[in-house]
């Protein structure tokens, strides 16, 4: 066994090789379902990692085994360091991927052409202009738009994810799926989760099973076709026959993909977790600025983690409001 083997592979034999990087927890839009109406408490500027914590930290978790970063935040292209960031983390030996709500993309687009960072998740819940305003709180539904085609015209690779909210876009499922005709994209409908702050409750999710039977409505059954997943996939994919693009479902909610989890995610004040909903957290920065070794706590973190969504087994337990409300609010964990 390697090294890499030993501190991040958990007890049921999960290799972790994918590390997730919050540049921040500010955003430039107001999506409901992430940024709670009162805003957030945030941390104080010093207890943020800064370009020079991000790289060493990350580095400690590329020595150890992860090949696979991706920035997210908060909105990553806010950070003003975003291009040193990308810079010295382009210097690691790793694919570097990026998560962002597009408003920034044109400002960035050399910066990242020129370090490699071309798979970007671009956020995007509606194709009606009002309603990107009533789901963001934010008029920048063109800017999106202008800034997706921009990507794909560099040969960017896109996927666009479609937070999927009962009543407000399920409506624009077919939509979504047809834009994958013309366009080499491929669309991830995300079933809608709990965080503390964002009022989830199971009636506003829309569930994989209720998207794969709007699909099939729409098209015939000649006309689907289910895609091989990818390792360690998060989405379970498909495609219309003769579209350019294709569609998965990501469904962390009614048949979550906990078995083949690779992913660790580091906040934008240094701790790490373990789980996306999990409220256990490993202080790494403190301990990076205290001059201590990383691997133990990392290790430690990972042994510590639970076979299926912080011990979350059922749905009915996802259920609970007190499971949820001590753990951060998305925009201040890195989706
Ligand atoms: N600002 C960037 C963006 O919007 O892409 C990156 C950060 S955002 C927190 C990362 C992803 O988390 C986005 O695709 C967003 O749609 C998703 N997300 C946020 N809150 C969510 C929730 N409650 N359920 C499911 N996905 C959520
Ligand atoms: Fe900002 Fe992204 Fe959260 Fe929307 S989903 S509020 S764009 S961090």
């Amino acid at each position: 066994m390697t090294a890499s083997n030993t501190i991040l592979t958990d007890g049921s034999g999960r290799k972790h090789n994918y590390l997730r990087i919050s540049l921040l927890e500010k955003c430039n839009l107001r999506c409901t379902y992430c940024m709670p109406a009162d805003g957030i408490a945030l941390s104080p500027k010093a207890s943020l990692m800064t370009a020079d914590e991000i790289f060493a930290i990350a580095q400690t978790f590329v020595e150890n085994g992860v090949d696979k970063i991706r920035l997210t935040g908060g909105e990553p292209l806010l950070r003003k360091d975003f291009p040193e960031i990308v810079s010295r983390l382009s210097s690691l030996n790793i694919s570097l991927s990026m998560t962002t709500n597009g408003i920034l993309i044109d400002r960035h687009i050399e910066v990242l052409k020129q370090f490699k960072v071309n798979k970007i998740n671009l956020s995007l819940d509606t194709l009606i202009a009002s309603k990107f305003h009533s789901i963001t709180l934010r008029n920048q539904f063109e800017k999106v738009i202008d800034n997706l085609h921009l990507l794909l015209n560099n040969d960017f690779q896109v996927k666009v994810n479609v937070v999927l909210i009962k009543g407000f876009n399920d409506n624009e499922i077919i939509d979504f799926v047809k834009l994958t005709q013309f366009l080499p994209i491929s669309v991830r409908f995300i079933e809608f989760m709990p965080f503390a702050g964002n009022e989830w409750d199971r009636s506003k999710m829309v569930s994989q099973n209720e998207i794969l039977s709007q699909v099939e409505d729409a098209f015939s059954s000649d006309e689907i076709q289910k895609l091989e997943d990818e390792k360690n996939f998060t989405a379970r994919t498909y495609k219309i026959k003769g579209f350019q693009g294709n569609f998965g479902i990501i469904s962390s909610i009614t048949n979550p993909f906990c078995d083949s989890c690779n992913r660790i995610r580091l906040t934008a004040n240094g701790k790490i977790k373990n789980c996306l909903f999990s409220n256990a957290e490993t202080d790494l920065l403190a301990a990076f600025r205290n001059g201590e070794s990383l691997t133990d706590l990392i290790s430690q973190s990972i042994q510590n983690k639970k076979k299926v969504r912080a011990g979350m087994v059922t749905i009915d337990e996802m259920d609970d409001p007190a499971k949820h409300f001590d753990n951060r609010s998305m925009i201040a964990i890195g989706g």
